[in-house]
């Protein structure tokens, strides 16, 4: 058959609100036209993230049934590290409660101020937290990442001439580790292949600076060196997902993403000493080593949920979506990143409005009008997300202007789909009429998830 289906079927249903125009003007004036501000039940189809927003499968729901609540060496602990080590082949295996929690406690126990950490592309709780301890948060993409249009397979990969380069301008002493984000999710989504991962582990290893994957999208990662790199075609996702992880030396893990759970994380490694240091801040931010800040069940639920994250035809149908997705987007003549990525449709605000002024936030402008035309609440990853101020305090923009709809795992139909593209066509449409935006109160870290803003 032709049709790629939901390879599952609906046991329970969650109700969702179909608004008006005017009541969404209302949410959004309320919420300061910053969509992380409304209440989520005014969101019509939320893709604000494929975080934690997953459907667990009746597997999950038996397994958290056994949870095994006991503080220390419980049953429930024994299923997850069975499940992280057959995947990640790592010696020490920590949970947290988030993936955020584990890049905390690396930056911590292994940086100082001054120190460099490269990666394809931090994402941004990595990057805050280097940031947090005093050091640098390098990104070198390839080259093909840049450009939104080119084809490329392996758009996520890092350029391996700007590492060698990295390390020669400051020596590996400064460099504690270097991390790949697989996918490379503030690149689009975009996958990284083996090879590429092979190299950077070679040069690193050449240096003795120890290799840290952030692993949050490894399952999708896993399908599209399957689909897209020669070698690969006929391996089950398990085994690909073991080899990447067998180059590193350490991950970091959001299970909120490829652990299909709605909460979790974990730091992995195989150095001992490294691990005593993790040991001991975590029992101080997360708790006792065998449940790292989780109950449990939420342990079990992570157990089963990353086995099912490779599993191929969940996998083959995920990435049916984004493709049906982008195929329909692009005859509308949509601009977008392209190829699709693994978790989302990126449009690219910057071939959409590209008369605006990037610090008119554009990326506000296309995300607020999604919400007005139909409820679908989507992010910016541009200048409000990635954009710094130089030396000068000059606000300096984002090279790429985005924003994204990620898909919640296992959650929206085909028809919900079909909305989305209606809402999306509208948007294009109309774009002529969709205002600049200017910013009215900001903290001064991570400023997209609560500063306000006004329509210009
Ligand atoms: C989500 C995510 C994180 C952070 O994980 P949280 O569970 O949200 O703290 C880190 N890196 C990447 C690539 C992510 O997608």
């Amino acid at each position: 058959m032709r049709t790629i289906i939901e390879p599952f079927r609906i046991k329970m249903t969650e109700p969702l609100k179909i608004t008006s125009q005017s009541d969404r003007v209302a949410a959004l004036e309320a919420a300061h036209h910053n969509v992380f501000l409304l209440d989520a039940e005014d969101c019509c189809i939320d893709l604000l993230t494929d975080s934690g927003t997953g459907a667990m499968s009746t597997e999950q729901w038996a397994a958290m049934m056994l949870g095994d609540e006991s503080y220390a060496g419980s049953r429930s602990w024994k299923s997850f590290e069975a499940s992280v080590s057959g995947i990640t082949g790592m010696k020490h295996i920590f949970p947290t409660h988030q993936g955020r929690a584990a890049e905390g406690i690396l930056a911590a126990c292994v940086l100082k101020p001054g120190d460099i950490v490269p990666n394809n592309s931090h994402f941004d709780t990595t990057r805050a937290n280097i940031e947090y301890c005093g050091a640098v948060a390098l990104n070198l993409p390839c080259a093909e990442a840049f450009d939104t249009q080119a084809e490329a397979p392996f758009k996520g990969n890092m350029d391996i001439s700007k590492l060698r380069a990295c390390i020669a301008e400051h020596g590996a002493e400064k460099i504690p580790f270097a991390m790949m984000t697989v996918t490379n999710n503030t690149g689009g989504g975009q996958p990284v292949s083996m090879a590429n991962l092979r190299e950077v582990k070679a040069v690193l290893a050449e240096h003795g600076i120890p290799f840290v994957i952030d692993a949050c999208r490894f399952a999708e990662n896993a399908y599209f060196v399957r689909e897209r790199e020669a070698g690969y075609a006929d391996r089950p996702l398990m085994e690909i997902a073991q080899e990447m992880f067998s180059l590193a030396d350490g991950a970091t893990m959001s299970c909120k993403k490829d652990g299909l759970a709605n909460i979790g994380g974990f730091l992995v490694c195989n150095d001992d000493e490294w691990a005593e240091r993790f040991r001991n801040l975590l029992i101080l931010r997360e708790g006792f080593p065998t449940y790292g800040g989780l109950a449990g069940r939420d342990l079990e639920a992570i157990a089963v949920g990353l086995r099912e994250a490779l599993d191929y035809d969940y996998q083959v149908y995920r990435h049916a979506t984004v493709e049906y997705m982008v195929e329909r987007l692009t005859a509308m003549g949509v601009p977008m990143v392209r190829p699709a990525g693994g978790h989302a449709v990126f449009l690219d605000v910057r071939q959409m409005l590209p008369e605006m002024d990037p610090l008119l936030y554009p990326g506000i402008g296309v995300v607020n009008a999604l919400y007005l035309a139909g409820g679908v609440r989507a992010v910016e990853l541009g200048t409000v997300m990635f954009g710094h101020f130089d030396a000068d305090g000059v606000e300096q923009p984002s090279p790429l202007e985005l924003v994204r709809l990620a898909f919640p795992r296992r959650v929206y139909t085909q028809s919900h789909f079909d909305y989305l593209v209606e809402v999306i066509e509208q948007v294009w449409k109309e774009r002529g009429t969709i205002p600049g935006h200017r910013i009215t109160q900001q903290p001064k870290m991570l400023r997209h998830f609560t500063c306000h803003f006004e329509p210009i």
